[in-house]
Parts: C-alpha cells; structure tokens; sequence
C-alpha cells in the first residue's frame, strides 16, 4: 500500500508501489489504470501472445510523480528473470498523450555483452546504443545534441556513456531496477508537467486526470530466424474500406517499421508494388488475421495491432483503435452494426454529427500536402478549387465558361447571391458565423471561409494579399477548406462526398431514435430538393426575400420600392404576384404535402437598391427617370440602423401592400398546389415582431385575404399563423402573442444580436478576441447562448404555452443545426429545429444521439451496463 509522502525525509525508503501483472482475471479498469492496460487485458482475454505485462494505476504514478522510488525490482520480478523492458503511457482516454514510450530498460553493459553472443555485434551495438541515447535524452533529460550519433560502434557508444557520466557526474545505471525506477519516475513527472496538462485538458481531459503506466517484457524483434516488428490494421484509416495496411520491418523494434526512414519495409498483404509478410511468412499473416478478426468481433472494434516476431514467434504488444476519417468512422461503425457486432443504437453514437456534415461535400485529402495561406471562421463545411474572381460579375462569367471559381469579397451582400450561386466556394475577409456570406454558402452547400482577418483585399489592382506577403491575382487557382476554415494556395487534392448507402442507412436508424423533428430553412427550389433528399420534414423558414434577387424580378422589385403612389406600387406587386404563386407552388409540390413555414419579407427596402453609380444608372433608365432622382430616393431610404429600421413586420404594417400580395400568392399556390395532389396547410410567419398590435393588425388583413381568394377562387384551405421571435420584446410579450398565432419561432441570430447588442454582421472582427480572453465561452452567433438568449427562450416558451398549451415551438436561426442548440430545444420541449439544408443530416444524427445518451444514462443509474471482453 502507499503511504503518505514525508517531505523533507533526508533519504527516500523505497516504499511499497502499487502495481498487477495483467492477467485475465487482474482488478483491471480504464477509469484506474487507463485504457491502454485495459486494451491489454482484454487482448489477453482473446488469448493473444501478449508478453508479460505489469501495470501501475493512477495512484501510484501520482506517488511516484510526488517523490516516492517504485520498488522496481519486485516489478521486474512480476515479469520473468532478468527482462528487457518497455514502459508505455496509459491514460484514462487515448487522445490524451502521455509522456513517450521507452524501450530496452534493462540494457546494461553485461547484457550488452550477452546480446553480442546471441544476435551478433552489429544488432546488439545499435540497440544499446539507441537504449543509452534514449535513456540519456528522455530519462536524464540531457541535450539530445550531445546523443545524436547514427552509425552505433563500439566507439559512439563509449562516446555516449562518457558523455552520459560527464554531464551527470555518475557512471550511467548498471542496475536494471534503477533504469527502470528512474524511468518510471521521470514519466509520472512529465505527465505533471504544465505543457503536458495544457495540452490534455485542450483535448478535454479533467484537470485531475491520472496516468497509467505500463511495463511489458520486450520482444526483440531481432534473431536469427524470421525476425522483426511491425504495424498491422484491417481497414483503410481514409475510407473505411475493410483492407489489410501497414509495414513490417525484419530485424527492427516497435514501430520502426512504419517511421518515415524505415529501408526495406514489406507490405503486409500481397502488393504488386513490393514484397509482402505474406508472401515472406505466410503462417504469421494468417494468425495476425485471426487476432485482427478477434479483437473486430469481440472488442467490437477496428484495431491496429503493433506486433513482433523472434525467430518466427508472434508476439503482440499493443493495440489501439484504428485512427480514421469521417468518412470511415461512418463505413466502419455501420459494418460492425451489420455484422450484428454492435446494435445500431452504438453505431449511431459512434458518429460525430459534426463529422458526418463533413461528408456532404467534397473535402481536401487529409494524405495530401496542404499550402494555408490564410485562416478564418469555417462557415460553411466541404472543400472546393477554383480560380479567384473578385466580383459577382467575374463569378458568373467564370461559371458560364464552365471554369469553376472562388469568389472573394471583403464581404458579401445580397447583391452577390448570383455570384455566390455562379461560384464553388467563397472566402471573405470580413464577417463572423451569421454573417450574410456564411449564411447563404451553408444555404447552398458551398464552402466558405469568413472573417479571414490576416488578409488584405486590394478591390482596385484586383489582387488578395495574405499575411505572409504572397499575392494572389484574379484566375490563380486556391483551394477554400470551410470544413477547416482555411484557404490554400493551388489545387489540394480532394476527396468525393461519401452520401452512400452507409450514409444513408445510419440516418434511417437515427431517425427511428429522435424524438424532435427536423425541418430545413430553405428558400428556393434547389435548397427544397437538398432538404427533401435529407429527409427534412417540412420548411421551417422560408426567407421570402431571397426570391426577390432573380434579375427579372429585382427591376419589378426596384419599381415597387421607387412606386410614388399605393396605386403604382400595387400595379408593381400585381406583377411580382405570379411569380410568387409560381415559388410557392413549386416549394409545396416539392415538399410533397410536408409543412411549409413562409416569412414574410423581412429585410430593408434599401438592401434591393443598387450601390454602385453604374447600377444606379441602370435603374435610371429601366425606370426612366432622372439619375438624380433615383439617387435622391435611394439616399432617402438609407437607414442609420438598417437592422433596427424599417424591416420586417414594420414594412407590413407601413406598407401593407406587400405583404397582402404574399399572403395572396401563398393562398393562390395552395389552391393550385391541391388541385394537383400536393394539399399543405401553409404556415406564415411575421418577422421582427415586438409588439402584440403589429400581430392583430396583420392577422386582420391576412385573413381579410384569405376570406378573399376563397371567395374569388371558390375553394377552401387552412393557414397557420405565427411570430418569428426575434426582439427580446417579442419573447418576454410572448403570452399575448401566443392568443393571435398557432406557433412561434425563433430567430436566434436576430435574437443574439438584439440581446448582446451585437452587430451579426460586425462581431466576426473581435468575436476570435472575445473567445480568447474568455469574455464570451463562444461565438453566441454559431453557439445558443444559453444563459441568456436561452432564459428568453425558456420565457417565451413558458408564457406562450400558458396562454396556448398546444402552441407549436421551434428554432429557425442558424443555431438550429447546432448539436448543443438541439440539445436546449429538445430539452425545453421543442416541436422541432429548422436548419440550412445541409444540416439537417447532423440535426437528426445529433437528435437521435440525445435520446440515445439519455437512455445510456438511465441505463447506467440502474446499474445493469454489459461488460466488455
Ligand atoms: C434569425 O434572425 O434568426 C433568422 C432566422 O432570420 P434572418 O437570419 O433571416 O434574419
Ligand atoms: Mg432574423
């Protein structure tokens, strides 16, 4: 047992150190002695050839960290006579390090002496020597320059111990107990130290997180017969594909034979671009097959095995899950469930929601070399190539060459949407997570990097200048990676999108677990056919404003907004009507009788006038007016606060007209829409709402319209009203607003921006500051701010229930596809999340893992888990 540490004791008794010698049976446990001595037990389990092993737990490497020597000796003993011996790191958690493993501890003068006898001079020399710099660099902690020889001899070993003895002033260890106590001491201090703690806690390991260590009997790799070490898996770490990969290195120790100096490796499998182990052994092939199988089927996991042969004899020393890519995380985690090794519930947690959004697009080959040049928010996930143009005009004319291009702006706005619509991917210099470019790119699937701060857009020479001086010109070729948030310079080599069979059926098994639904924000005929094909169950936003971009309608679109009288500006909505109609008629047909939540307009008027003198001289003459005018008008429409100005259902309230020419073409499409088989009950919603009257002053002419358009149309159908609660007003009113609407939705970007008081369009330019120094935990605009906007939400719901307790609830910001926002709406008791359409994959991965860890968890609290191997 250990006992507590004396400080100050002059000489250190060695005490009695904690430790098992791993057997099937030992007290054994990840959460004491890490997963590395459980993966162990659990291969001995298998009855795989592991050399003896003895394991340290948590406690007594802390002790030993704290000043206490292990008995080594009584250690060396558990594993045989006299052995040479590895000490490996085991941490509760893989992904948290460790201090690097030692190899050989037991080497000594005499036993390199006896290695000369039995493996010859040249293999016992470059092992002792390797074991002496080791030792002497990551046990010593002297200057690895002084042990840097490569070629062993007789002579760079002496040159190694008098250097060793120089800078120590002892002799170095002839006793293999002290190499291994010292060794022991000197990983349990590196696991204390501040970089080492830094690095696990970034990786979210507790701040008292224990290490285990691990001492095993070496196998040499080294004799005379078939003799070395290599690396095995059974599937490819990028695709998933079940395949044998990994080197073998004859005469070699650990891992050498997969080092970048490895000489002379042999593939594993059969190759046709060199020889093979199984070709060279085919008996140890086959075996280390079976152990691969045997630990796939009941460890229930893909392993890579690191393994050694003497003189033809197997031995396994470690194993650890197979590293992977999205991409096979997911192809691996459905084999195993169709192979009845796991159930689908484990395979649907086995997938990160975020990782399997990475999936829907193509994504830059993590094998292949990448050249950052700059790095800004990852606002829009997958990877594309192309040329660099700078305009929406360039974008469109690159498209229609067939060239695919990057657009690059200092920041977009809805005069770019045709660009962006023309281009593969965008990169903006400005702008944070909600900002207008990250936005509509996630709107369309298109990667795109914002807030790429370090760069420097010269709009005049037409030339983008990264932090690092080089330039890049209209037509070079980069990469955009909004997966990763960074543009490259050139060509990355990619990799397809992965919406398989194995994609698809993962999300058909979540599907059967959620219990919130998912809907899609989406605006237009293609973003309704990406949500449709993703399964999404309705349209929980559609953002009618963005139909209004298309060139042909923006002119009818400028004459309205320009229109002097009611009268001329009902006769512009007279002709933007059946356009309308013809939108909602095809999101209904699309949606295939799924709900449909239209907003009406939301955003200013002056968002549809031209900004540039040429544009400005185009409506002049499309609407034959001075150019003086046009100007004047466009300057009287200017706002100081556009997003706090005249928008939304203030429009509707000022200028009633446009909103009763929606509210018409959305009453005429449904008619339309149930004449041909589509029947929908359309839902409207009314943006930047604040005050109940503006609430009743509407849903007074929407239903004077509809009573209209059922009268002159002779056909019936139903409409739902709601409040998109966007103000913090319209959350805390919330009770009243709900006697007026069947549903409420919020829109968390207006709402974080209204509660922080923070400009969505702005916050990108500090927002990385602010993460930093901690004064926000996250971006509030990609991450729901629970605590507040999430108090507003609690509110709303709560007041607007107690008025109507059959009120329908949803998100519609861009939080909606955020596994954690998911999180809050479900547990508040949600309808359900609205998201871009590309998200809705991972809404309903991530909704389904909720319901999944929910019942793991009460599963757990009654105690009635299975046991592993
Ligand atoms: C919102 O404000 O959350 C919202 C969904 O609307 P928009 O982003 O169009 O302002
Ligand atoms: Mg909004």
């Amino acid at each position: 047992m250990l006992r507590p540490v004396r400080k100050g004791a002059a000489v250190q008794k060695p005490e009695s150190i904690d430790f098992a010698a791993i057997t099937a049976t030992a007290p054994i446990a990840a959460a004491t002695h890490g997963w590395r001595a459980k993966c162990l037990q659990r291969l001995i389990r298998l009855d795989l050839p592991v050399p003896a092993t003895v394991a340290l737990p948590f406690g007594a490497v802390r002790a030993i960290a704290a000043g206490q020597m292990p008995e080594a000796g009584a250690i060396l003993a558990a594993i045989g006579k006299g052995p040479l011996v590895s000490i490996r790191p085991s941490p509760q958690n893989p992904d948290w390090g460790g201090p690097g493993t030692i190899l050989n501890l037991g080497l000594t003068e005499a036993r390199h002496k006896a290695l000369v006898r039995s493996h010859g001079r040249q293999a016992a020399d470059a092992l002792f020597l390797r074991f002496v710099q080791t030792y002497a660099i990551h046990v010593a902690r002297l200057d690895p320059d002084m042990f840097d020889a490569a070629e062993a001899s007789a002579e760079a070993i002496r040159a190694a111990l008098r250097a060793y003895e120089a800078e120590t002033e002892e002799p170095f260890p002839q006793d293999p107990a002290r190499q291994v106590a010292l060794a022991l001491r000197s990983m349990a201090r590196a696991w204390e130290g501040t970089t080492a703690r830094l690095l696990r806690q970034a990786k979210g390991a507790p701040a008292n997180a224990g290490l285990g260590l691990i001492v095993q009997e070496m196998a040499l790799g080294m004799g005379q017969g078939v003799s070395g070490s290599g690396v095995i898996q059974f599937v490819d770490s990028v695709t998933g594909e079940r395949r044998v990969t990994g080197r073998y290195l004859s005469q070699s120790l650990a891992r050498d034979a997969i080092s970048k100096e490895a000489s002379g490796a042999l593939y594993l499998a059969r190759d046709p671009r060199g020889p093979s182990l199984e070709e060279a052994a085919p008996g140890v092939f086959a075996e280390l097959l079976r152990h691969g199988d045997a630990c796939r089927t009941r460890l229930r996991e893909e392993m890579q095995i690191e393994f050694t042969l003497e003189n033809g004899v197997l031995r396994v020393l470690d194993a650890l899950s197979t590293g992977r890519s999205s991409r096979a995380t997911l192809k691996i985690a459905v084999a195993l469930a169709e192979d009845g090794i796991i159930g689908r519930e484990e395979a649907v947690m086995r997938v990160e929601p975020r990782a399997l959004s990475e999936l829907l697009h193509p994504q830059v080959d993590p094998r292949a070399p990448r050249d950052v040049f700059a790095r800004g928010i990852a606002a829009s996930p997958g990877a594309a190539v192309g040329r660099v143009v700078f305009s929406s005009t360039a974008a469109q004319a690159s498209a229609a060459r067939g060239e695919p291009c990057i657009l690059v702006r200092r920041e977009t706005t809805p005069e770019d949407i045709r660009g962006m619509h023309a281009a593969s991917g965008v990169l903006t210099e400005r702008g944070g997570m909600t900002s207008h470019a990250a936005v509509i790119a996630r709107g369309l699937g298109l990667p795109c990097v914002v807030g790429a701060s370090g760069l420097r857009l010269d709009g005049r020479e037409r030339r983008l200048i990264a932090a690092d001086g080089r330039t890049f010109s209209e037509g070079d070729l980069i990469t955009v990676d909004g997966t990763a948030g960074e543009a490259l310079a050139g060509a990355a080599a990619m990799l397809p999108p992965a919406l398989g069979e194995d994609f698809r059926k993962l999300l058909h098994w979540a599907d059967g677990f959620r219990d919130i639904g998912v809907r899609a924000n989406a605006d237009s005929p293609s973003d309704a056919l990406t949500a449709r094909d993703f399964a999404a169950e309705g349209i929980g936003l559609c953002r009618t404003e963005h139909m209004f971009f298309e060139h042909d309608r923006l002119v009818v679109m400028r004459e309205m907004i320009f229109a002097d009288s009611p009268a001329d500006r009902a006769s512009a909505l007279e002709r933007l009507l059946p356009m309308q109609r013809e939108d909602f008629i095809h999101l209904f047909e699309i949606m295939k009788g799924h709900p449909v939540c239209i907003r009406l307009f939301d955003p200013p008027l002056h968002e549809f006038l031209p900004h540039s003198r040429e544009g400005m001289q185009e409506l002049a003459e499309a609407l034959d007016r001075p150019l003086s005018e046009i100007t004047r008008r466009a300057e009287a429409l200017s706002e100081f606060n556009p997003m706090l100005g005249m928008r939304g259902v203030r429009l509707g309230v000022v200028l009633p007209e446009i909103y009763e020419m929606q509210a018409r073409a959305i009453f005429e499409a449904t008619i339309a829409a149930a004449r041909r088989g589509a029947v929908v009950v359309p839902e409207i919603m009314l943006p930047l709402v604040s005050a109940v009257r503006e609430v009743e002053l509407i849903k007074t002419r929407i239903d004077a319209v509809a009573a209209m358009v059922r009268t002159r149309r002779g056909a019936e159908f139903d409409y739902r009203l709601g409040v998109m609660v966007e103000t913090p007003r319209a959350a805390l009113r919330a009770g009243d607003v709900a006697q007026h609407v069947g549903f409420l939705s919020f829109g968390t970007n207006d709402l974080t921006q209204m509660t922080y008081g923070l400009s969505r369009d702005d916050a990108g330019r500090f927002m990385s500051a602010y993460v930093q120094q901690g004064v926000f935990p996250e971006d509030p605009f990609h991450t729901l701010d629970v605590e507040g906007v999430g108090e507003l939400l609690l509110i709303a719901a709560e007041r607007g229930r107690q008025t109507q307790a059959g009120l329908t609830l949803s998100i519609c910001g861009e939080h909606g596809g955020n596994p954690e926002s998911i999180a809050f709406c479900r547990k508040a008791g949600f309808d359900y999340v609205s998201c871009s359409p590309y998200r809705v994959p991972l809404a309903r991965l991530a909704a389904a893992q909720l319901v999944l860890a929910e019942r793991a968890g009460a599963h757990n609290r009654r105690g009635d888990g299975e046991s592993g191997v």
